[in-house]
């Protein structure tokens, strides 16, 4: 019988972060100041981050050491398995041989706690006493909040105040784990107050939970800022994701031809990714395919525009050149929030700007329909983000039915859907909208755009 998982022991966690940013001939042009626009230094980033995150930031070295208590850690849920979809290979009737990775595995179920656990590391070895962050629909703060008490940290998050009120399992997961949680904006921030008054009914967003958490992070003693996505060393930290999946392939005597994920910041699909865009930067893989998806309700890649954008509302963080919708895009509230970020990381922006990578967009009932059918062949009923990965997957594995090719489809199962079953059930009751995007929408957000020289 063919073999469906593929497993390794604890002590083959990877021992290193593979960076791929010493692989690329044109690596992403520097961040800047938000308020200045001149290149940004690493002194400007030392009131926010870690020293040795900013530190690996800046980084060109290709593999840099996992500490050993990090890596315990980790040990706790990875490696994670390698599966195949026998079971939904057959009820597509494709004769692809489709991969994914499951990173709901992880005790707060997807892929975030990886870098989680190396920032709050980082932290406490700084002697720090706690991070703030933000969180959209839960995934980040919950990761967070999680790490975060295996080093004594506090965690303090400010969560969309939609999503506080609609997902409020979520934030009872990190209270459970021992986080202070708050709906952003707050009253506890200057920012948050400034926007509370101009809009008192706000429903909230991404762009300014960030902005509360580093003004709340920069006036607090003892306190940094935590991001759960986009920036290089978050994408580094998750490489463990595709340098175990390389190892497991390898067991199943197979090589990808095609690797896929979800992209909201980027991260899950770097960590599974990079280690294999390695071998495509360094011309042994040539043909490899590596397939970026996102929401069309937030389309970076797809309909954005290549250039140098806040990464939050407020124009506190740094500028990054990315492909965005612009910094004050409001994305229509699909159930993927991890997906509703404006921008992407700079690097994976670079790969597709050089023609190694592709992207692409769907609505969200499509991505529930496949994620419903492999539900019932595979067992796992996965988040809303994941799910667009799946569709991709779905669309590759047809195509390989017309052409009668059996291609090798990889992709990562960023994480399970057990908190967003209110999203299935609106979508099994024919309840769940479908959004099209004016390009008059983007093009207005498009238009705050800072102006940088050259
Ligand atoms: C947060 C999240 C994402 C999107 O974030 P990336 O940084 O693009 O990976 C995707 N899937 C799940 C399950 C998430 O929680």
């Amino acid at each position: 019988m063919t073999q469906q998982r593929f497993l390794l022991h604890e002590h083959e966690l990877p021992t290193h972060w593979y960076n791929i940013i010493a692989d690329m001939t044109n690596p992403p042009p520097p961040y800047l100041h938000p308020a200045t626009l001149q290149p940004l230094s690493p002194e400007d980033l030392a009131p926010i981050f870690p020293a040795e995150l900013i530190r690996q930031e800046g980084s060109s070295e290709r593999w840099i050491e996992i500490p050993d208590e990090v890596r315990h850690l980790l040990q706790m849920w990875r490696p994670t398995p390698l599966c195949r979809a026998l079971r939904w290979e057959k009820a597509l009737d494709t004769p692809a041989r489709i991969y994914y990775k499951w990173e709901g595995a992880s005790p707060p179920g997807s892929h975030k706690p990886n870098t989680a656990v190396a920032q709050c590391y980082y932290a406490r070895k700084e002697g720090l006493r706690g991070f703030a962050t933000e969180t959209g629909a839960g995934q980040w703060g919950s990761a967070l909040c999680f790490a975060a008490q295996f080093f004594g940290l506090e965690c303090r998050v400010f969560m969309v105040t939609s999503s506080y009120h609609q997902k409020p399992y979520r934030r009872v997961a990190m209270e459970t784990w021992g986080g202070s949680v708050v709906p952003s904006p707050s009253s506890m921030t200057q920012a948050g107050r400034a926007i509370l008054a101009r809009d008192p009914e706000t429903s909230g967003s991404l762009g300014m939970a960030i902005s509360e958490a580093i003004e709340y992070a920069v006036t607090h003693e003892g306190f940094k800022y935590s991001l759960g996505s986009v920036v290089n060393f978050v994408l580094l930290h998750q490489t463990v994701i595709g340098l175990e999946a390389q190892k497991q392939l390898e067991m199943a005597g197979d090589y990808p031809d095609i690797v896929i994920a979800c992209a909201g910041g980027g991260s899950n699909a770097a960590g599974l990714m990079f280690p294999f865009l390695k071998e495509k930067l360094n011309g042994s893989r040539p043909n490899l395919r590596a397939l970026f998806v996102e929401s069309t309700a937030c389309p970076s890649m797809t309909r954005g525009l290549y250039a140098y954008d806040w990464g939050d509302t407020a124009k506190t963080g740094p500028v990054a050149k990315m492909r965005t919708v612009g910094h004050g895009f409001v994305p229509a509230p699909v159930h993927a929030g991890g997906l509703r970020y404006h921008g992407m990381a700079p690097s994976i922006c670079t790969l597709l700007e050089q023609g190694f990578a592709e992207a692409r967009a769907y609505q969200q009932n499509g991505c529930f329909d496949v994620a419903v059918g492999f539900a019932r062949a595979e067992g796992l009923i996965v988040a809303p983000e994941t799910a667009h990965a799946l569709r991709a997957a779905y669309d590759e594995a047809l195509a390989c039915r017309e052409s009668g090719e059996s291609k090798v489809i990889l992709l990562n199962a960023s994480g399970h859907g057990h908190f967003d079953l209110a999203a299935y059930d609106s979508y099994l009751q024919g309840a769940l909208p479908d959004h099209d995007l004016e390009e008059d929408q983007i093009r207005r957000a498009l238009l705050e755009l800072p102006t940088v020289a050259g």
